[in-house]
């Protein structure tokens, strides 16, 4: 995740505060010095990192924390407000008719975005239509092909044609009827001088509402000189950064977004059509700070409870924070779990969560496979509900009892007992931990 070694470290830094009520210059100093170090090892741009550390500063030295607010919380929603500041809003993308042209190098990440971001608009409602005008890349026509496929959004391309431009203008005249248009455009290792003009001309046809760049996030310094190049000729809207599974890196795209004077629009997550999130600065930052993120927590338990068919008054991870936690909950969690993605990046969007506290869980409390699901699922039937109910009273004549029914062995009954045991602690870890309140509190 971007920045994710500022959050860690500086959450080390933060708790050294924890019960001071008046903070020194030492205590700014040291937060300030280890703000830089970590943007400065993400790649962010040294005068963003001076400029955002000044800031920070002079707010935390000058001003006046309101009576009674600790040190901690009072330095915490400086930085805050700050890399809001610094990160800005999302880009904006309504939700309506529009036409959205992606830009970016070779391998950025452009195709797999496209149909991402179609996907990401089909659940919001709106009919998306994806234009693949690539045709300097081997298998960028079937890989968008194949990608829209799996987002079930419609698409257009043309193996055969060879001018982008008059595939962009087809394009457009066959998915007219669609509502909002994603067209991606080819890429070249380095900036080309050809590259620009062909999107200049792909622009000029299109006419998008908004152009966004799409970045991976391990680019790095290099991306300031490619932002700077791509606004000069088509003007860039937003940016979107790629890869963020896969990199603790992603400052480079923050010179980019300082660089377009635009906004960060969508994250990229992963390889599948679902692993994008739109960028919510506010979120972002309060996961990065180890403050959770309901908001996304929220728009990925409902995604996972359209997919699992679970209604949604059975689910709802305010319960799962409350405790009273049966093997019937413990298998609904488990199946929207498993489809909001892994456990360890959920639980990074829980208030209190972000720290140290998920590497201290057992491995196995992260690892719930489909197949070890099914096996629960069969398991389950053979007990009865009072069993269900109270899992910890099960004794060894009933995990004799229920293996037999069930055609598997006694040792997966005690690994769905042993699981259950591991998940109820972890909820109760939860419990007391930052709640929503605190979070609510800190923001104030
Ligand atoms: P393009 O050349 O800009 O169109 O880039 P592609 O869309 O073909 O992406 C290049 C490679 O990056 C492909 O192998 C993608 O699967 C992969 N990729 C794109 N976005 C992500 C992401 O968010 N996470 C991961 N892990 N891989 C990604």
């Amino acid at each position: 995740m971007v920045l994710d070694d500022l959050g860690s470290s500086l959450r080390g830094t933060l708790d050294d505060l924890r019960g001071k009520s008046r903070i020194s210059e030492d205590d700014v100093e040291s937060v300030v010095t280890e703000i830089q170090r970590s943007l400065l090892a993400a790649d962010v741009d040294v005068s963003l990192v001076m400029e955002l550390s000044d800031s920070i500063e002079t707010r935390a030295l000058e001003e006046e924390p309101p009576a009674g607010t600790p040190a901690r919380d009072f330095v915490l929603r400086i930085v805050y407000e700050e890399l809001v500041d610094l990160i800005g809003e999302s880009t904006e993308l309504p939700l309506e008719e529009q036409t959205i042209l992606l830009a970016g190098l070779q391998g950025s990440g452009k195709t797999t975005s496209a149909a991402k971001m179609a996907w990401w608009f089909s659940t919001k409602g709106l009919k998306p239509a994806v234009i693949q005008t690539d045709t300097f890349r081997p298998g960028a026509y079937d890989q968008a092909k194949q990608m829209t496929e799996r987002a079930e959004v419609e698409f257009y391309g043309n193996p055969d044609a060879e001018d982008p431009v008059e595939i962009a203008r087809n394009g457009l005249e066959e998915t007219a009827h669609a509502d909002v248009h994603i067209v991606d455009t080819a890429g070249r290792h380095a900036l080309e001088d050809d590259l620009i003009a062909e999107i200049e001309e792909i622009e000029g046809v299109v006419e998008p509402d908004t152009s966004l760049l799409v970045l991976d996030a391990a680019i790095g310094q290099g991306a300031k000189d490619q932002a700077r190049e791509f606004h000069d000729s088509i003007g860039i809207d937003g940016v979107v950064i790629t890869k963020l599974d896969g990199t603790a890196k992603g400052g480079g795209a923050l010179a980019a977004v300082d660089q377009t004077d635009s906004s960060i629009a969508f994250l990229g997550t992963g390889e599948e059509v679902d692993d994008i999130e739109r960028f919510e600065p506010e979120g972002f930052i309060s996961r990065l700070l180890g403050m959770g993120d309901l908001g996304q927590l929220a728009e990925r338990v409902e995604r996972a409870m359209e997919q699992t068919d679970i209604e949604e008054d059975d689910w709802d991870p305010e319960d799962m924070l409350q405790g009273n936690f049966t093997l019937n909950d413990m298998q609904k969690q488990l199946e929207a779990m498993n489809n909001m993605g892994p456990l360890s990046q959920v639980l990074d969007m829980i208030p209190g969560m972000g720290g140290g506290l998920k590497d201290q869980l057992p491995d196995d409390a992260m690892d719930v496979t489909e197949e070890r699901m099914r096996t629960f699922q069969v398991i389950m039937d053979s007990m009865t509900d009072a069993e269900k109910e109270y899992p910890r009273a099960i004794g060894a004549s009933q995990i004799e009892r229920i293996a037999r029914g069930s055609g598997t062995s006694e040792e997966s009954v005690r690994e769905l007992l042993q699981q259950y045991k591991m998940m109820e602690k972890t909820i109760k870890q939860f419990q007391g931990m930052g709640s929503e309140k605190e979070m609510q509190r800190m923001m104030q």
